[in-house]
């Protein structure tokens, strides 16, 4: 599973019309995209390992191909047109058309080419022709095994000559690349000297032939190097019908040591932040459980569905269920990613947002230091919870409010956490403010993003909290400060507001601090209607992939 927020569709001229974009119109839909040149340095890594980064990138290209024969079967065609016509609005098109890996917009949810029409929501992967119920009933009148091979991850729906149905293995249907991706992948096991790495690439470069993934997915889990690959079929968001089918992506990225043994540090005070939880001591977990594994890389290279739209920031692998009741899952947080949206969104919003007395302390040591704790709080807290003498967990009892509320916690306890950490010495206390205030930029990034979406949400509610206890406050000016007498009662109280909630599983509670809290109110949304120009996301350009391997 991936994070990548829902945005509302932000050029109405595009969104209104069924006309195609002309020059212009194409030209500030792309500019939503801020290019950006990905370098990673590769300085430390033995010539061995540089090697074997060589090969994962050519095969991490090979992914590009896969995907966009998945989204369509005309991609392949229509790529071949657009980069034959070298007019302006040609470039202009091939351009958007890489960006989306097809002619669809994918932040407008329409056709920026014409005669393509709507986006499909099969994508390719059932016959074409078929509608969503036929294909259902046929899938649903199969024999068990059959019928599982039907629905599983890595095969296709094809039509035979005689015109019957069946599921084809991706091993068959994507036999050219994924044989070229295996002889790769093979080569690069036999470059690196690093056991667990060798170990995925073997078994990977096996399941693309064998189209068995399990035995790989576990090696993934036990990698530990300095070469982190994914690469492979993985997320199911482009298959709209069913959400059945894997479409094929790559992230090659080394670990990030800075910030990996920052991750490190603080997972070893975790159990001193749980003892310390601003809520009564019954609902603090006196022995915290193993965490799940989190890995901080810079990613030399993203392809196929690993780079389409908006960029990745995080993502949490592998999906099959079968993997992650015996080994869990592994959150991969890309960070060369996330200070690009940083320099690229972030810093822009912060000159709208922020006065310019406050806009230096925005600093990416300090957005990037509270996403990972973030990510850690989500372990903190009230989780499995006993109500009225039933034991439950607070999703359950919480539901659809639940998304909301949780990301709210993550964040707002996260910066509660960082501050423990300051007074107790783990963390520079010169950093404090520069903390709180990025904090406060970085809320109109996510409230940008809408209200229709669990961190937008959470977002919401944070920010008026906030407002309402005086720890942020808007100027006359329009622009928003942190009041330093207050922001950190308030940080605290609403830590233990959410948590209370949580403790207590109460639905009712939840709700209505949903519905009276997140919202946008006028002075916020002030702000949001002046960030019009400032990018959504980024284009990334991998240079450092393509000085490794040119082609
Ligand atoms: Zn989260």
């Amino acid at each position: 599973m991936r994070q990548t927020p829902l945005i509302a569709c932000l050029i109405s001229a595009v969104c209104a019309g069924a006309e195609t974009p002309d020059l212009g119109q194409l030209e500030r839909m792309a500019a939503r995209f801020a290019p950006v040149d990905v370098r990673v340095d590769l300085s430390k890594l033995p010539t061995s390992e540089r090697e074997a980064l060589t090969k994962l990138v050519e095969a991490a290209k090979l992914m590009d191909a896969l995907f966009l024969r998945q989204v369509s079967a005309q991609n392949e065609s229509w790529l071949l047109d657009l980069v034959r016509d070298r007019s302006p609005l040609g470039e202009a098109r091939l351009r958007y058309f890489l960006i989306n890996k097809g002619p669809w917009s994918r932040l407008d949810h329409e056709p920026f080419l014409a005669g393509v029409g709507a986006k499909p929501p099969q994508a390719n992967f059932y016959p074409a022709g078929a509608t969503r119920e036929q294909v259902e009933a046929w899938m649903n009148g199969l024999p068990g095994a059959e019928q599982e091979a039907a629905k599983g991850f890595f095969t296709t729906i094809r039509r035979d000559p005689d015109g019957t149905w069946r599921a084809v293995p991706y091993s068959l249907e994507y036999q050219g690349e994924l044989q070229r991706a295996s002889e790769l992948l093979s080569e690069a096991a036999a470059l690196t000297h690093q056991p667990t790495l060798r170990r995925f690439l073997e078994s990977r470069a096996g399941a693309f032939l064998s189209n068995d993934y399990f035995e790989s997915d576990v090696a993934w889990m036990e990698l530990d190097a300095s070469i982190e690959p994914t690469i492979g079929p993985y997320e199911v968001y482009e298959d709209e019908w069913f959400n059945f089918k894997a479409a094929f992506e790559a992230f090659i990225a080394v670990r990030d040591e800075e910030f990996s043994s920052r991750l490190a540090k603080f997972g070893a005070e975790l159990q001193y932040l749980e003892d310390r939880l601003p809520i009564e001591a019954r609902w603090r977990n006196p022995r915290l459980g193993a965490l799940a594994p989190i890995r901080v890389v810079d990613v030399v290279i993203a392809t196929g569905d690993g780079s389409r739209g908006v960029q990745t920031a995080a993502y949490n692998l592998p999906n099959d269920e079968r993997v992650v009741a015996q080994k869990g899952s592994k959150r991969v947080m890309l960070k060369n990613h996330q200070e690009a949206k940083f320099e690229r969104a972030l810093v822009p919003i912060s000159k709208v947002a922020l006065p310019a007395a406050d806009q230096p302390l925005v600093g990416f040591d300090a957005f990037f230091t509270h996403i990972l704790m973030h990510e850690l709080m989500h372990g903190l807290g009230p989780q499995a919870i006993s109500v009225d003498g039933k034991q439950t967990t607070v999703r359950q009892m919480l539901k659809e409010t639940n998304g909301p509320l949780e990301e709210a916690k993550a964040d707002i306890s996260g910066l509660w956490a960082l501050q423990q950490l300051m007074d107790k010495g783990i963390l520079d206390r010169r950093q404090e403010k520069a903390m709180y205030v990025t904090f406060l930029a970085s809320a109109f990034r996510s409230l940008r993003f809408g209200l229709n979406e669990a961190h937008g949400k959470g977002m919401a509610l944070q920010m008026n909290y906030l407002l309402d206890q005086g720890g942020f406050r808007a100027s006359p000016d329009g622009s928003f400060v942190v009041d330093w007498a207050k922001i950190r009662q308030a940080v605290q109280d609403l830590t233990r507001d959410i948590m209370t909630i949580q403790a207590t599983g109460d639905y009712a509670k939840a709700k209505e601090t949903l519905d009276t809290m997140a919202t946008i109110r006028p002075e916020v949304q002030r702000v949001i209607d002046r960030l019009a120009d400032v990018p959504v996301d980024i284009a990334p350009r991998y240079v450092t992939a393509q000085e490794l391997a040119p082609r």
